[in-house]
């Protein structure tokens, strides 16, 4: 039986879902999930480290920047969350090392946050020489140093959906039209509380996504500091970076976008970040929050331009080609203006890199 299937008959004996319980299982059923099977990165949608090595390596500088300035501490981690394919870790790391002494290599744990078994496969034979470790959550990484990076990860978060209906909000669901098939509907029944209050004052727009899932970070980062972990996190997706996204849901096959319900868990599906939202929680939280900035005004601060020009000074006959890839990382009407970075970090830490 195929995941739709199985979707559609669990709503017909149990009721409609909310849009980030269809969310979730499209993307990490164990058997069927998009990313369970891990298939599609890299055909279904092409994140900026798959784009150009310059990514993975000026993060790479990054995180050699960042561990110098806490000292260059004896032991500290460095954790990724979504690795992907492994690819921006690899580039970072080679950057990385390259910019540092025995010192940064002896005292580093790789620490590798991944839901996927056939991504952790990937990624383990990718970063074998870093001997990577791999962890369900955050929460399960030993508190020490810490250095987070994290691209296009929040971005698939499980979002709450809730459309205004005169003077309340009520939660979108997915359920089944009168043929049977999967489709949006509107929940009836009265609003938890605890939802609502998150919501945006009534007045200003029709529909608005919330992804519980920002608080739990936030929490998480707010105990782990709490437990003496100094730490610099990095999140790097697309989004506002001012005013709430509205319904944003979106599912992609093959480089295409397709209907969110046309192919459960073949298809990959996400939504804008919230930026304001995720600095506010941070914030209130008493942590350091830097930007969100786009992902064009980080790169160029952490040295993208020479870094270019020193690739293409090595292969002048890359040049056209690396000339490229610098251009859809930083170009505005690419990846520069629609993508952003945020950082948060332990209270009392210099500003990171970048901002
Ligand atoms: N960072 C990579 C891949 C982005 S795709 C890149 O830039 O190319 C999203 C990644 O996050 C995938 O590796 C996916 O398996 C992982 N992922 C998504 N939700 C997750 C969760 N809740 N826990 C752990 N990993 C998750």
């Amino acid at each position: 039986m195929s995941l739709k299937e199985r979707l559609i008959k669990q709503i017909r004996m149990d009721g409609p879902i909310p849009v980030s319980a269809y969310m979730q299982t499209c993307l990490h059923d164990p058997k069927d999930g998009y990313y369970a099977n891990g298939a599609g990165l890299g055909t279904d949608f092409i994140t900026a480290p798959e784009t150009s090595q310059m990514f993975g390596e000026l993060i790479g500088l990054w995180l050699a920047n960042e561990w110098k300035a806490l000292g260059s501490p004896s032991t500290f981690n460095i954790v990724e969350m979504g690795p992907g394919r492994g690819t921006l870790m690899a580039d970072a790391m080679r950057a990385a090392h390259a910019a540092t002494d025995s010192n940064f290599a002896n005292g580093l744990f790789l620490e590798l946050i991944e839901a996927s078994p056939a991504l952790r496969k990937i990624q383990d034979a990718k970063l074998e020489k870093y001997v990577p470790d791999f962890k369900d959550k955050l929460e399960h990484v030993n508190t020490h140093v810490t250095l987070i990076i994290a691209n296009e990860f929040l971005d698939c978060l499980p979002a709450r959906q809730f459309v205004r209906e005169g003077e309340t909000w009520r939660e979108r669901i997915v359920g089944l039209d009168e043929t049977g098939a999967l489709a949006f509907g509107v929940d009836r029944s009265d609003m938890r509380a605890e939802a609502a209050a998150n919501l945006p004052a009534l007045d200003l727009s029709a529909e608005a996504e919330l992804q519980p899932g920002l608080d739990g970070l936030v929490a998480t980062l707010l105990s782990r500091h709490e437990k003496g972990d100094r730490f610099h996190a990095l999140f790097i997706d697309y989004g506002p970076d001012k005013g709430a996204p509205g319904d944003t849901l979106r599912a992609y096959k093959d480089g295409k976008q397709v209907h969110p319900l046309a192919c459960p868990g073949e298809a990959d599906l996400t939504v804008d970040v919230d930026f304001a939202r995720l600095a506010k929680l941070a914030t209130r939280a008493g942590l350091s929050v830097s930007g969100p900035i786009t992902q064009s005004a980080f790169l160029g601060a952490l040295g993208l331009q020479a870094r270019l020009n020193a690739l293409i000074k090595a292969r002048p006959e890359k040049a056209e080609a690396l000339f490229e890839g610098a251009q859809k990382l930083v170009g505005p009407d690419q990846m520069g203006a629609r993508f952003k970075v945020i950082g948060i970090s332990s209270p009392d830490l210099p500003r990171p890199l970048g901002f």
